[in-house]
């Protein structure tokens, strides 16, 4: 019996210009853990998507309208007012993540909405920091310059983080003086549009914020829009592609975070136990569903017995569970069809040659209904392998080896992506110098997956361009204006 449920689901409407409205398209999100409908949801029409872009262009340029009238302290109060608004929330939040999600409450409660209300915060005390510069030209001219908002902002957010995805894009928008329209997953809209009851509440200016539940219809709808003047992204690198070719007839400013296969190195002379802790968090939190997911573990050779082994008896003991379970640590995957990818990549494995060291079956909880699927390794891995090279997203790791550094800086780099990497080694020196070497836009050394609000968070290659958290998404977010006042 899955633990009962404390929150109730309504069905979706479309924030519009501060209103909740209906539409005539429907779609069901559901609850991946007991394949159960969850909700009815509607689908934003393009007819929606231009009724929103016009409620966010009125509030964006209307001098005399609220938005623009408030100073930037008032804005970051307003952001922060939401946090305050979220964390009072935090119980339904984080279930109504897990529910729509499958990912365990532990994490919804304890690492996801923490963090967006953190982020959230960030930007509200980042508000009173955007400036421009006075520049010094000539002695007859006075030139500075002006960071302005850029306008209209398209949110486009995947179903893996949804509410703290779409929050790293919310918080530098609205604190820069953007307005907005936010587009979650059609597999996890139910943290959006709980969101928007939120923004109301807060009391942002109608038109501010609007959120269109749907698919890739509607988002195709938003990249396109001549209405929008910037998408900011996080899914798929073949959907990003897409969106920077649909963006360019309007040459709309794009920033996109796409996929990663990242290369986690664990060089002899490391703590090999919290190696071992590293490799299965790494692989295993958030179901593998992560963009920055370890799924390419690289051990020098002489590792390889003993830490497959220990790798082996962890995972060994990470059943698949109940999501909202507070024990559960690994949960059921987002849906039938992401389920079916990764079974895909699990018999890619075996008919390539890889070795099943470990899970590699879809279960069930309880002999209940549900996407589940064990948390997998694959030993003997070879890097031009499919499941070396291409991200899988989900509990699915590659085990490879190495013996010289300078190959496995080499075949951690011969990926397409390049969005994070680790390094495990007591050897600072050497710590370093990989990091240097690696093609990624993060890298932890003796750790893995931390994130914090005020660092920035973005890949290299096909993982896409452009940072997200910290102080540089402002730039993403403002135009650079610069001003010649003749003095002569
Ligand atoms: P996806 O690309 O299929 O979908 C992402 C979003 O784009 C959804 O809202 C979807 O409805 C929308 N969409 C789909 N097709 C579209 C189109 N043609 N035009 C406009 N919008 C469209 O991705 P997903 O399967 O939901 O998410 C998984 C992917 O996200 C993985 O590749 C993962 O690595 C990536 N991801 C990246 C980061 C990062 O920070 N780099 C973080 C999380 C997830």
């Amino acid at each position: 019996m899955p633990a009962a449920t404390k929150v109730s689901v309504k069905p979706g409407k479309l924030l519009i210009d501060g209103q909740w409205v209906d539409g005539s398209k429907k779609f069901n999100t559901i609850n991946p853990a007991t394949e159960e409908v969850l909700a009815e949801i509607t689908e934003a029409s393009p007819a929606d998507v231009d009724r929103a872009v016009e409620a966010a262009r009125r509030a964006f340029e209307d001098r005399n309208g609220l938005w623009r009238k408030l100073s930037a302290s008032e804005r970051g109060r307003l952001i922060w007012k939401l946090a305050d608004l979220i964390e009072k929330n935090i119980e339904e939040l984080a279930e109504l993540e897990t529910l729509d999600n499958g990912k365990p409450i532990f994490e919804s409660r304890y690492v996801d909405m923490p963090m967006v209300i953190d982020v959230l915060r960030y930007y509200a005390g980042l508000a009173t920091k955007i400036h421009g510069e006075t520049v010094n030209t000539f002695e007859t001219a006075f030139t500075y310059t002006l960071r302005e908002p850029v306008g209209v902002v398209g949110l486009i957010v995947p179903w893996n983080f949804p509410l703290l995805l779409a929050s790293w894009k919310l918080g530098p928008a609205l604190a820069c003086g953007n307005t907005l329209v936010l587009k979650p997953a059609e597999q996890t809209p139910l943290t959006a549009l709980k969101l928007g009851d939120l923004v109301i509440e807060a009391g942002f200016p109608s038109g501010v914020v609007n959120i269109l539940t749907g698919g890739p219809e509607t988002g195709k709808a938003i990249v396109t829009h001549p209405g929008i003047d910037k998408i900011a992204f996080t899914g798929s690198t073949a959907v990003g592609k897409e969106i920077m070719r649909g963006a360019a007839d309007t040459l709309k400013r794009v920033t996109l975070e796409l996929g990663g296969k990242s290369p986690n190195i664990v060089f002899a002379d490391a703590d090999i136990d919290n190696a071992v802790k590293g490799a299965i968090n790494g692989i295993f939190y958030g179901k593998g569903e992560v963009c920055n997911a370890g799924s390419r573990l690289f051990l020098e050779s002489k590792l390889k017995d003993d830490f497959t082994e220990k790798l082996v008896a962890r995972a060994s003991k990470m059943r698949p569970a109940d999501p909202l379970d507070p024990k559960t640590r690994l949960g059921a995957i987002v849906s039938q069809e992401q389920m079916k990818t990764v079974l895909g990549f699990i018999e890619a494995g075996k008919s390539e040659g890889a070795k099943l060291v470990s899970g590699g079956n879809r279960t069930s909880v309880n002999g209940g209904k549900g996407f589940f699927i064990e948390p997998t390794i694959f030993g003997d891995v070879k890097n031009d392998m499919r499941i070396a090279q291409e991200e899988i997203f989900g509990p699915v790791l590659s085990v490879l080896t190495f013996d010289d550094i300078d190959e496995v800086i080499e075949r951690a780099n011969n990926n397409p992506y390049g969005l994070a990497a680790a390094v495990w080694t007591r050897d600072v020196k050497k710590a370093h110098m990989v990091s240097r070497r690696l093609k990624a836009g993060t890298v932890w050394i003796n750790t893995y997956g931390l994130m914090d609000a005020a660092l920035p968070f973005g890949g290299y290659k096909s993982s896409g361009f452009g940072r997200e958290l910290g102080a540089h998404a402002i730039e993403h977010y403002t135009e650079l204006k610069t001003v010649w006042l003749n003095m002569g």
